[in-house]
């Protein structure tokens, strides 16, 4: 039964999208794709005919696996080559770029320290690695799929809306908008914390709600539940790090006064570190010369360092408490170093009267702008099943999949 409104353009697009998706996971044969998509292999067979033509499928070789005697299954894969993804990460000092192929794998990525906070400037410096990066890997514009930008702060990503973002603006930006009219490429924007947690999400097929925190430079955290990720009804939802634990305290870069990031965040370790001249802002190794100092019993280290985690493994207890969550994981190098890792344990055991909890480490990839290269693969490539994206007047959402649920027609 085809809804009142959707026309077989629009199913065709909904039962490619459930086809790249399958083979997102890795290759599968005609028959598997089926079975996995609920759709007959006849139509499967049609629908790959052309997205091989389109070069999005290739043939990936045979399977190991005979279906009868005689007979190998011929296996199917994403065409890593089909087009290629910038990624951009905007925080509130650096912005990071990355070029990748269709599979997520980074071909470069580069840091640039942000100098002139004002938009025009940020777009500018957007510009200007776009033409470097496609100057310098002989890529042609019509080549890429698009752009994800993961952004610090309130994210209002159907509308591609940084609304803000903290230490950079604190009024709205149409960045979607100014970038798509600046260089002709469909752009994509999220909060970089959600963004990242949507790729953690794909590391998890058999959970349906996940907590994933990012600990440095900030703190931030987002919820994901049936592979959509919470925003809240400001955009807002779980900006861990601006919980408010001392009101008397410093004055943070949101406008409040001692919030988490104040006291617990690699950023205010370092800066009390270095107002104290512990250690050199400009050390290459400051993780490393923190997790030496620690070993070496500094007491103004190991005081600062046990106060911050305290305070983290609070916040840990009380969001844990809130959204009850069977899978917690933690982002960021600083909890990689078994030594602080191990602190934060204690600190939540000693807290914690119920039975152990022990948040997870990510395994997604240390480049940061993973999220923003995830985030474009999946809104202009997964969900519209590798056809050009639907625009709406009031540049919403592209197209909605929950409409078409139960539609199965190819
Ligand atoms: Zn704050």
């Amino acid at each position: 039964m085809v809804h009142k409104g959707v026309n077989m353009t629009t199913v065709k697009r909904y039962n490619r999208s459930l086809i790249l998706k399958a083979l997102s996971h890795g290759v599968l044969s005609r028959k598997d794709i089926a079975k996995k998509v609920n759709l007959t292999p006849a139509s499967v067979s049609i629908l790959v005919a052309k997205m091989i033509e389109e070069n999005l499928i290739i043939e990936a070789g045979t399977s190991k696996q005979k279906v009868r005697v005689g007979r190998k299954k011929s296996m199917l894969d994403l065409n890593a080559n089909y087009k290629y993804i910038i990624g951009i990460t905007i925080e509130t000092h650096t912005i990071s770029f990355a070029l990748s192929n269709l599979k997520q794998e980074l071909i470069t990525y580069y840091v640039q320290k942000i100098d002139d906070k004002d938009i025009a400037s940020i777009l500018k410096v957007i510009q200007q690695a776009y033409e470097s990066l496609c100057f310098e890997n002989r890529i042609h514009h019509r080549q890429l799929l698009g752009i994800g930008i993961g952004i610090v702060g309130q994210v209002d990503s159907i509308r591609g809306i940084s609304l803000d973002a903290y230490g950079l603006w604190s009024h709205p930006v149409h960045l979607k908008k100014e970038l798509e009219a600046l260089l002709n490429l469909p752009i994509v924007i999220e909060n970089n914390v959600r963004a990242l947690a949507l790729v953690e999400m794909t590391h998890h097929s058999d959970t349906d709600a996940l907590t994933f925190i990012k600990y440095g430079p900030g703190i931030g955290a987002a919820f994901v539940h049936n592979h959509t990720v919470y925003t809240g009804s400001k955009y807002n939802s779980l900006e861990l790090g601006h919980t408010i634990v001392d009101p008397r305290g410093k004055r943070c870069k949101c406008g409040q006064q001692g919030c988490l990031e104040t006291v617990a965040s690699y950023t205010s370790i370092l800066d009390t570190c270095c107002q104290e001249n512990i250690l050199d802002r400009e050390s290459d190794t400051l993780l490393n010369d923190l997790v030496n100092h620690y070993k070496a019993d500094h007491p103004r280290v190991k005081t600062i360092i046990d106060e911050a985690i305290k305070y983290f493994a609070i916040a840990l207890i009380n969001l844990l408490k809130i959204l009850d969550t069977k899978d917690v994981i933690l982002y960021g190098d600083f909890f990689k170093e078994d030594l602080f890792f191990n602190i934060l344990i204690d600190q939540i055991n000693s807290l914690r009267s119920e039975h152990q909890f022990v948040p997870s480490i990510s395994n997604i990839s240390d480049d940061r702008d993973i999220g923003a290269i995830y985030i474009a693969y999946q809104k202009l490539f997964l969900e519209t099943g590798g056809l050009p994206a639907l625009k709406q007047p009031n540049g919403g959402e592209l197209w909605k999949p929950h409409n078409l649920r139960n539609n199965h027609q190819h």
